[in-house]
């Protein structure tokens, strides 16, 4: 027989991609795939196409030893579906599409003050937009109401009469549905604890919290809400023959694409961090304590029985493009000296404002006097961004999460070593790079995850 193979599948922004890994965790295949030139004119179309491609482009060898597969797709991007075949009501609104002020202001209503829910790209201001059927949020009833769906009014949550037999339409987040393309199993919905958060799931008490069940549009949200990983439905039959995938492949649960980042860098206990170096600069540590605070847009997900605290800064690698093209960073690296720290004590921004970890919409930037020597200029930057990154660290420990003991690295800046350097000085604690920052390689780890539980659940029945 085989040996077992997991497939992680990532839908980021700007493409998709899957990664196929073993049981050592080594990447057995690698493949990517853009969205297409017109992707942006039917999105659920692109996705579902490049999934059975990206499927497709897999070797048939590796193809067949796929014992389970997750997903991991960009946070609060949303569609509203017919439950009975999953077809689209609308266009998905996507992540990072922010809605209109009285819908923010709707949520605010019915959310406790602060929540992640709140924020005005958040999915449970898009499925209000739906519901409410503003802006461009208002031609669904009538396909809904075509295809015989039962629909509430939005008024008072009385649905129409005569069609009470049928199912409502049905709320997914781009992970679920692509789930579900693969399990077909739509009727109840089945998303996960971090998918969710940004809808209100609770992931502390494993529910929907009561403000949200007693909503004229609960009916709409997705009932089963798994942990990320968790096993969820194996292949339908007709999918198992069109992709050459195994007919008791195991989909799992999945998570969004920042978390399935942070996964991928394999980090597992307390205090353990990643640092993501990109254009913006991002912190995450795993904590026994849940910490949240809307303020400084701080706020955890759940992972297994620990929780993974998050933050990000305006600060990071979009400031150091505006000066040094990466060819520049390159040459000028050799010459910083960690040893002799600058004293410039600059607060790098691309532009004024900043959240975490200082909450302040008028903060300016701090990047003069800019001295003659641009390897000196170089240092004080990196200086400065570390600072940030300590402050941030120090920060998530004054609101309660548990100390830092190590940093793992990834993004474009991990692969300098001087600024690792100066990191390491700053952080008081180990800092090293990341061997796997690819969301696909995350979600893999989910598949694998899952498979095992699946296994040692089976194990148990069958000594019992
Ligand atoms: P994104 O968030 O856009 O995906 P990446 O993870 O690709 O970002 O990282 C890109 C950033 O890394 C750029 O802003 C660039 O300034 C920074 N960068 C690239 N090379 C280096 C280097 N040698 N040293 C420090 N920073 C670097």
């Amino acid at each position: 027989p085989n040996h077992p193979l997991y497939l992680g599948l990532d839908f980021g922004t700007s493409g998709a991609r899957a990664a196929v890994i073993d049981d050592d965790g080594r990447v057995v295949q690698d493949v990517k795939m853009g969205y297409g030139d017109n992707a942006a004119a039917d999105w659920a179309g692109a996705w579902k196409r490049v999934l059975f491609e990206l499927i497709g482009s897999l070797d048939q060898s590796v193809r067949s030893s796929i014992t389970s597969v997750a997903f991991d797709g960009t946070s609060a991007t949303a569609l509203l579906i017919d439950p009975r075949d999953g077809a689209p009501l609308a266009p998905p609104k996507l992540y990072n599409e922010a809605q209109a002020k009285d819908i923010v202001a709707a949520a605010k209503a019915i959310a406790p003050p602060a929540h992640t829910a709140t924020a005005a790209t958040s999915t449970l201001c898009k499925l209000l937009t739906w519901w409410y059927g503003t802006g461009d949020g208002g031609n669904w009833r009538q396909v809904a109401s075509e295809r015989g769906l039962a629909l509430p009014s939005p008024g008072s949550g009385v649905y129409d009469s005569g069609v009470t037999a049928l199912p409502p339409p049905l709320l997914l987040h781009q992970a679920d549905w692509l789930a579900a393309l693969l399990h077909g199993v739509y009727d109840s919905g089945v998303t996960d604890w971090n998918n969710a958060l940004k809808l209100g799931y609770d992931p502390e008490l494993e529910s929907y919290p009561s403000w949200l069940m007693e909503q004229p549009f609960a009916p709409l949200l997705p009932a089963r809400v798994v942990a990320p990983g968790a096993p969820v439905a194996t292949l339908e039959r007709r999918v198992a023959g069109e992709t050459g995938l195994p007919l008791d492949c195991l989909v799992c649960g999945g998570t969004t694409d920042s978390i399935a980042a942070f996964v991928a860098a394999g980090v597992t206990e307390a205090g353990q961090a990643v640092t993501s170096l990109g254009s913006t600069l991002a912190v995450k540590l795993l904590s026994t304590t849940r910490v949240d605070d809307a303020a400084y847009g701080v706020y955890s997900h759940r992972l297994g029985d620990v929780w993974l605290v998050g933050g990000a800064s305006n600060s990071g690698g979009a400031v150091l493009r505006r000066f040094f093209t990466d060819q520049q960073l390159q040459e000028l690296t050799p010459r910083l000296d960690p040893d002799r720290p600058t004293g410039l004590n600059y607060y790098p921004l691309p532009s004024p404002g900043e959240r975490f970890p200082v909450a302040d919409p008028d903060l300016q930037p701090r990047m003069v006097p800019r001295p003659d020597d641009d390897a000196v200029f170089l240092q004080g930057l990196l200086e400065g961004i570390s600072q940030i990154e300590a402050a941030a660290y120090s920060r998530l420990a004054a609101m309660g999460a548990s100390p830092l003991k190590e940093v793992v690295t990834a993004g474009g800046g991990a692969v300098n070593p001087k600024w690792t350097a100066i990191r390491q000085r700053l952080l008081g604690v180990p800092v090293r790079a990341a061997e796997q920052g690819e969301a696909c390689y995350g979600a893999a780890l989910l598949a694998r995850q899952g498979a095992r539980q699946a296994a040692r659940k089976l194990g148990l029945t069958a000594s019992e």
